[in-house]
């Protein structure tokens, strides 16, 4: 019987995992993982990536899949198992990642028996063209045109798995070595997340119960859990956009706003992929040319204030500090604080970026980078840079009894719904009264928000005369 190796990546999943299905039909299926040391890569797993796949990786095992596990260098480990197994074909879901893809393209060409499928887009980015063939750069004709085309492919029935027998031992997983050691910075993320392909389905079944009826005005309210929490199992595939489409649209009414606002929130996903794929450069550079000459200002003081939730603003700390605790924060706020960042204190937004990078568990290279470019206002179909979100109005509106900012800012719990957003205007006395002094139990706001605005507005000078 042909046996086939399934080389996991991105797609950490048994159900519709077309790979694997495929690679079902043909015959015996050899699972394998490797951990790559060896594709140059400017951005390696950040901390809270590491600990994800850890754990997604063990949940794999857990399910039944033996999977073989290395880590090094590609190409010859993969060479070395296809003899090993007698295997005479490698399968892969494919990733769009620019380094990945230049990685599999080079395996492709060394090794011939190797296939590729797409088990995490729902429209490939080389599918959705415009009438003069170009890509999209604009969201919503992007949309619009992935709506009109062939319905995404049907999720895939469970195959009739035979995994090959007497496989190499390979790695443990600890051997990788990704969990965080001393100090367990991680130790709460158990409490908020159940990586794998099991707790993908609990937090996709939930949200058609329970969330889904409200997702249109709750997905703004950070204080609430109106949004799925889908986005770390998409990014490491443990449930593919297929299932998730095909899930929504049989338990709800597709022509209804939630359904429709959160189909296209998948469709911002897929708009991120397809920018990545066709401007590979997105990560660095921004994707409008005029703002190469932007005159961002580093500020390494500023920088570590935000990254520590201490910049004085209670909405941009509470975000700062929920992504801290659980690696996960609220869409609007992350678009809160990436404002505050590159906008306010013209840090570039490529080091807010890198953090996010570090510290989310849903980091995703495509999604980060273009939400930070459409944060700036550099990016593709970006929000104008002169529209400059203010903290404390976005605060009062989104989060209007402060339960969000006490939650992850208990030194301001005692301030009153109105005086939460702002506690630096209130009078020493009142200070007092609420046990916490501004300046010493919290910090004065990093920047005055009327300064920080006229700043950036000159700055944007430049390139509007570009
Ligand atoms: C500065 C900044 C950085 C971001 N970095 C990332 C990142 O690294 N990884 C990531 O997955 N998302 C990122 N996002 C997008 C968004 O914040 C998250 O996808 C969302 O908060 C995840 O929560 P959810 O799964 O509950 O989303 P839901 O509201 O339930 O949405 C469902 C799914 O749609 C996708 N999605 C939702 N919003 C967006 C969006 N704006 N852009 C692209 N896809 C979206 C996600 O896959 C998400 O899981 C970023 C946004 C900003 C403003």
């Amino acid at each position: 019987m042909p046996r086939t190796i399934v080389w996991f990546r991105q797609d950490l999943r048994i159900k519709d995992n077309p790979a694997l299905f495929e690679a079902a039909q043909r015959g015996e299926v050899v699972p394998v993982y490797i951990l790559d040391t060896s594709t140059r890569n400017k951005l390696p797993l950040g901390e809270a990536s590491k600990w994800w796949l850890h754990k997604s990786l063990k949940s794999l095992r857990e399910s039944g899949v033996p999977l073989i596990i290395e880590q090094g260098n590609l190409l010859p480990i993969l060479e070395r198992i296809l003899k090993q197994t007698e295997s005479d074909a490698i399968y892969w879901n494919r990733c769009y990642e620019p380094h990945a893809i230049a990685r599999d393209k080079k395996i492709k060409k060394e090794l011939e028996c190797t296939q590729s499928f797409n088990g995490s887009l729902l429209f490939e980015p080389w599918t959705i063209q415009t009438k003069s063939a170009d890509f999209y750069k604009v969201f919503t004709p992007f949309w619009k045109a992935c709506l009109a085309s062939p319905d995404p492919r049907d999720t895939l029935s469970q195959p009739k798995l035979k995994w090959a027998d007497n496989l190499p031992t390979g790695l443990a997983i600890e051997d990788l070595e990704l969990l965080p050691q001393n100090p367990n910075w991680a130790e709460g993320f158990d409490n908020y997340w159940k990586p794998g392909e099991q707790g993908a389905y609990q937090k996709l079944t939930d949200f058609l119960e329970n969330k889904l009826h409200n997702y249109d005005k709750g997905r703004d309210l950070p204080a609430e859990d109106w949004t799925s929490k889908l986005s770390p199992h998409l990014h490491w595939g443990e449930i593919s956009p297929n299932q998730v489409w095909e899930a929504v649209n049989r338990s709800s009414n597709p022509s209804d706003k939630n359904t429709q606002r959160f189909l296209a929130e998948l469709g911002w996903r897929e708009f991120s992929y397809n920018l990545l794929y066709h401007f590979p450069d997105l990560p660095e550079n921004p994707f409008q040319k005029k703002f190469s000459v932007f005159p961002w200002h580093d500020d390494e003081k500023l920088l570590r204030a935000w990254e520590n939730g201490l910049t004085g603003f209670p909405l941009v700390d509470a975000g700062m500090r929920e992504l801290w605790s659980t690696g996960y924060m609220h869409n609007r706020v992350r678009m809160i604080v990436a404002s505050l960042l590159t906008k306010h204190c013209l840090i570039p937004w490529q080091q807010g970026s890198a953090w996010f990078w570090d510290t989310l568990v849903d980091a995703d290279l495509a999604n980060n980078s273009a939400s930070w470019q459409w944060v700036a206002g550099c990016g593709a179909d970006a929000a104008p840079f002169f529209r400059i979100f203010n903290p404390v109005t976005q605060s009062k509106k989104f989060d209007p009894q402060g339960d969000y900012i006490r939650r992850w800012v208990p030194e301001l719990k005692h301030f009153s719904d109105k005086d939460v957003h702002t506690p630096w205007a209130v009078s020493e006395d009142t200070q007092k009264e609420c046990r916490c002094t501004i300046g010493k139990d919290y910090p004065h706001p990093i920047v005055d928000l009327d300064v920080g605005r006229v700043r950036a507005l000159q700055a944007y000078e430049v390139v509007k005369i570009q």
